[in-house]
C-alpha cells in the first residue's frame, strides 16, 4: 500500500535525469515530478563501453540535499547489495535498470524484501507482470534509452496493450489462464485481475528515447501515466526551455493547440541515433540496452 502511494503521486509527471545538483534545480523549477541521479546519462553510457554501476551515493546525496521533490537512483539488475545501500542512502526510489551492466543475468531483485519501492522496465505484457510479481511498485516502457529514438518505447507500450486486449478476448477457462500464467511465469491471480482491470495493477509510465514535448505526449496519448526523460534535456542547447515544455506537454497531452505552442522554437534538440542504426549484434554504436539479456 505504502509502496504504491509515491507511484499515484508521480502521475502525469515527469522524471527528469540529472547528474549534478544545478541541473536537478532546473528540473525542479521546470516542473519535474521527481530526478533520477546518475554519474552519467544513458547516452554517454552507451557510448562509453563500459561496465555502468550504481552512481556515487555521495553525488546522490548532493542531489537529495539540493531539491525538494523525490530523487530515484538506479542499480544494476540483480543487484540487491547496491539496492540496500540505496535503501540506507533513503532514496525515494529505486530504478532495477537495464541502462547499468546486469549483475546477475537470470535473477532480478526481490523487490518485496525492501521497503524502498521499485520501478523496473519492461518491453511486453509477461515482464512486466514478473517485475510486479518480484514487488516491482512502478512499471516503465525500456525503450531505447540515449538515443533520442522514441520508437522503442512505442512498441513496448502498444505491446503491452495489444496483449491484454488479445488475452481478455481469448482466455476463456480456468486452463486457458492457468496456462497462460504459466507461459509468462507469473501467477494466474496476477493474470485474471490484470485482464479484469484492464491495465496494469501499478501505474506505468514511458522511458527511453523521449527527446520532444511530442514525444511525452504522444506516448501519453498511448495511455502511459507519466514520462522518464533522460538524454533529450541535457543533451540540448536549452535544456530549461525543452525541460519546462516536456512538463507542458506531458500535461496537456490532448490539446494540440496548446502542443503547437509549447513545441516551437526550443532550439537544437538531442540529435539522438536512430534504432535501425543500432546492430542488434553491438556495432558501433553499441547493442540494443532493451535486448540485453533475459
Ligand atoms: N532484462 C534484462 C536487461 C535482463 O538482463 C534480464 C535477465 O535475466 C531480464 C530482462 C529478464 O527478464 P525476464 O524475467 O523478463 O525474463
Amino acid at each position: 500500500k505504502v509502496k504504491t502511494g509515491l507511484a499515484q503521486m508521480l502521475k502525469g509527471g515527469v522524471i527528469m535525469d540529472v547528474v549534478t545538483p544545478e541541473q536537478a534545480i532546473i528540473a525542479e523549477r521546470a516542473g519535474a515530478c521527481a530526478v533520477m541521479a546518475l554519474e552519467r546519462i544513458p547516452a554517454d553510457m552507451r557510448k562509453s563501453g563500459q561496465v555502468c554501476r550504481m552512481s556515487d551515493p555521495r553525488m546522490i546525496k548532493e542531489i537529495m540535499e539540493a531539491v525538494s521533490i523525490p530523487v530515484m537512483a538506479k542499480v544494476r539488475i540483480g543487484h540487491f547489495v547496491e539496492a540496500q545501500i540505496l535503501e540506507e542512502l533513503q532514496v525515494d526510489y529505486i530504478d532495477e535498470s537495464e541502462v547499468l551492466t546486469p549483475a546477475d543475468w537470470t535473477h532480478h531483485i526481490e523487490k518485496h524484501n525492501f521497503k524502498v519501492p521499485f520501478v523496473c522496465g519492461a518491453k511486453d505484457l509477461g515482464e512486466a507482470l514478473r517485475r510486479i510479481n518480484e514487488g516491482a511498485a512502478m512499471i516503465r516502457t525500456k525503450g531505447e534509452a540515449g538515443t533520442g529514438d522514441v520508437s522503442e518505447a512505442v512498441k513496448h507500450i502498444t505491446k503491452i496493450k495489444a496483449e491484454i486486449q488479445q488475452y481478455k478476448e481469448n482466455l476463456k477457462t480456468e486452463s486457458d489462464f492457468a496456462a497462460k500464467a504459466t507461459e509468462l511465469r507469473v501467477p494466474v491471480d496476477l493474470l485474471k485481475t490484470t485482464l479484469s482491470e484492464g491495465k496494469l495493477p501499478v501505474v506505468n509510465f514511458a522511458a527511453g528515447g523521449v527527446a520532444t514535448p511530442a514525444d511525452a505526449a504522444l506516448l501519453m496519448q498511448l495511455g502511459c501515466e507519466g514520462v522518464f526523460v533522460g538524454s533529450g534535456i541535457f543533451k540540448s542547447s536549452d535544456p530549461e526551455k525543452l525541460a519546462c515544455a516536456i512538463v507542458e506537454a506531458t500535461t496537456h497531452y490532448d490539446n494540440p493547440a496548446k502542443l503547437l505552442q509549447i513545441s516551437s522554437d526550443l532550439g537544437d534538440l538531442m540529435g539522438g541515433i536512430s534504432i535501425q542504426s543500432i546492430n542488434e549484434a553491438g556495432g558501433k554504436n553499441g547493442a540494443r540496452l532493451s535486448e540485453i539479456g533475459w
